[in-house]
This record gives C-alpha cells, structure tokens and sequence, in this order.
C-alpha cells in the first residue's frame, strides 16, 4: 500500500529535510552531527546524522512547499539568534510560531526513524496539527537554553529525544515528551493521553532555566535567568514521570 502524507493524506510522497536548509548559515559549518534518540520502556533506538543533510519521505509537495515552507519564513527572523545564544524578544505571535515550528520539526525527526516497531509518528496528532496549525491543547511546551557540549564522539549540535509514557493500548491518545535541541535552543513539548473536556493542562511551575511556551503567554525575553546543565540533558529529556498536571 502506498504511504501517505501524514499531514493530508495525499500522495505522491516527496523527500523534505528534518531540519530545513537555510538553517546551514546558523549552524557551525562541517559536520554539524544530529543525534537522536527514542526510548520506549524497553527500547531505546540512538540513530546519529548530519544535522542538515537527513531527509524523511513522509509528507507530499503541497504541504511541503505550502504552510510547512510558511511556517519556515515565520520563524526566520528569530531563530539563528536563538540556535546561537542571541538574546531575542518573542512576542506572543513568535511564540505560537516557534511552538508549531518545533511540533512540525519533531515530527519530522520522528518519522525518520526506519524500524517498524518503534513507529512512533502519532498519526492522529499529526492530523490535528494540519488542521489546526499549531499544538493542540493535549500539548505544553517550554524553552530554554542549554549550553552546547562535546563529548569524547565529539559535539551534537542537534538533538531529538522523544521517551513514551503511553500504556501497551495501541489505541489510546499517545503520551510523550519531545526534546528537541539545535545550538543553545531547547524546546520541549509534552503530550498528556487524555483530558475531559472541561480539563486543560496546568501551565508549568515557575522554573529559572525555563519560559512557558505553548499555551501562548505575554512576550518573554530568551534566554531565561539561568542556561540548562548540558550534564543533564537526559535527566531533563526522559524524566521518570510526566511533568504535567491537569487542572
Ligand atoms: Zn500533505
């Protein structure tokens, strides 16, 4: 059968980089590596490529070069400061634009990984997202800045982490937090399974390396008060239980 697009459904697929080209002039020129990671309970798949190079074959062209490119051209102006260190100003606008960018950009990070087991891409969030254009309200997201680290296999200027908290039901709403990390910048979203209607996720508690992302909140200025430890990515990645609670 053929693979449709994960957005709309339509095919042909067309191939579309995991991190977008023009980030080139951001990142520190030659081997920029990517590094991710997915864990399950029981898995834990460590796949490592050049950061600008991958691409994945799971969206067709109008997407592609439709509000997905948009969506590029939406965070341009901002995002090479914050890939560098550069203090910026995000304004609400620029929030919900950096928010979707960084759902779609996890989505595509996700759909590169091949084997079968750990297909993890969550379809039914993805149609959301297409619909909807942003993250949904089963989502929260914060930013902070970590100081970019080497270590003996040398500097990842790219990181995707994304751990599941879903139960062995392959039918429930997936539940996950997603890391991602390019330069100084880190995002992290979280997606809680279910929520009555009447609920909504609690923002996140105050934090001093941390600023609320998703739900859109008054303009902030990044970095935060204090950088992340790069020591404890993982630690800050796959915490041993969900960081959020329903209100
Ligand atoms: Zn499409």
């Amino acid at each position: 059968m053929a693979r449709t697009c994960v957005f709309c459904g339509a095919t042909p697929l067309t191939k579309e980089h995991t991190l977008p080209r023009w980030l080139k002039s951001a990142l520190p020129p030659g081997g920029s590596r990517a590094l991710h990671v997915r864990e399950t309970e029981s898995t834990r798949v460590q796949h490592v490529a050049s950061a600008l190079d991958a691409t994945v074959k799971i969206v067709c062209a109008p997407c592609n070069n439709g509000w997905m490119n948009r969506l590029e051209n939406e965070v341009r102006p901002f995002l090479p400061d914050l890939i560098n260190g550069r203090a910026v100003e995000l304004t609400p606008e620029d929030q919900r634009a950096l928010a979707s960018w960084s759902l779609k950009t996890m989505f595509m990070f996700s759909g590169q990984n091949k084997h079968p087991r750990l297909e993890m891409l969550p379809l039914k969030d993805c149609a959301a997202f297409y619909r909807d254009r942003e993250p949904s309200r089963f989502m929260i997201a914060r930013i902070g800045a970590m100081e970019p680290w080497e270590n003996d296999e040398g500097s990842a200027m790219v990181e995707f982490v994304c751990p599941q908290y879903s139960g062995p039901d392959p039918t429930a709403n997936p539940t996950y937090v997603s890391t991602l990390r390019i330069g100084w910048l880190l995002i992290q979203l979280v997606r809680a399974g279910s929520l009555n209607d009447d609920q909504v996720l609690a923002p996140f508690d105050p934090h001093p390396m941390f600023h609320p992302l998703w739900p859109v909140g008054a303009t902030l200025t990044w970095p935060p008060l204090r950088p992340l430890p790069a020591a404890q990515m993982a630690a800050i990645a796959c915490p041993p239980t969900l960081p959020i609670q329903v209100a």
